[in-house]
């Protein structure tokens, strides 16, 4: 990994604060930096699963709770700070200056966002999703399958965000560690997961827990479809 990579981690909750951890040494090493992008604040019902945050930081921003507790551990890290939710209104200002984006956000419309914009700035994206007890991971890398190539749009009634649903903090802790280390792979240009859906299921036993699934690009995908250009060129401009 070269010197002044730049990593954003959208969302500093259940699945960006086990993703920061797992960041923190090896962006450190390398002289990276690292910015957390969120707009929300500490709550003490979500503490169990957002392990940077402490009980007495309930109340404050969570970009600066996660960015002390990592001051704490990695006193050497550039880390930097952005108070936003992602929207279409300043995705593209936030996503285009950086070498991987990771996608800890609890929103589908915010993962669709980030999909799209990123795969227009040809930004590589780690995808994480965690939903009671599974979760999943995908990277989107130029040349393979996107995120809109699997799901292609958000449902009507958007199925039960991590909120509604309920979340096992331990499954956010894995799919977490495992977005870092695929970022990391992907500073090194070594994608595990490019057009590969990780479904990791916390219910089933160890040995079969986790299963990989390849994921075709469609040429119809109104994201990164070659069937779609048109389209794609009207909202980049
Ligand atoms: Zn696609």
């Amino acid at each position: 990994m070269s010197a002044r990579k730049r990593v954003l981690v959208v969302g500093a909750g259940g699945l960006g604060c086990p993703a920061l951890l797992g960041l923190g040494a090896a962006l450190e090493r390398a002289g990276a930096s690292v910015c957390i992008a969120d707009d929300d604040v500490v709550d003490l019902s979500n503490l169990q699963r957002q392990v940077l945050h402490r009980t007495e930081d309930v109340g404050r921003l969570k970009i600066d709770s996660a960015q002390d507790a990592l001051e704490r551990r990695f006193p050497r890290l550039a880390i930097e700070t952005c108070q936003a939710r992602v929207s279409a209104a300043n995705v593209d200002r936030l996503v285009h200056a950086f070498d991987v984006v990771l996608d800890g956000s609890d929103s589908l419309e915010t993962k669709f966002l980030l999909n799209d914009t990123c795969v227009d700035h040809g930004v590589p994206l780690v995808h994480g999703g965690v939903v009671r007890m599974s979760g999943q991971l995908m990277s989107v890398v130029p040349g393979y399958a996107c995120y809109r190539c699997l799901f292609e749009a958000p449902p009507e009634d958007e199925v039960a965000s991590c909120q509604d649903a309920g979340i096992l903090g331990a499954v956010a802790g894995v799919i977490g560690a495992l977005m870092a280390e695929e970022a990391l792979r992907i500073l090194a240009g070594e994608p595990a997961l490019a057009g590969t859906l990780l479904v990791y299921d916390a219910l089933r036993p160890e040995s079969e827990n986790r299963r990989l699934v390849k994921v075709r690009p469609r040429p119809d995908c109104d994201t990164c479809g070659t069937l779609s250009s048109e389209k794609r060129q009207v909202r980049v401009s």
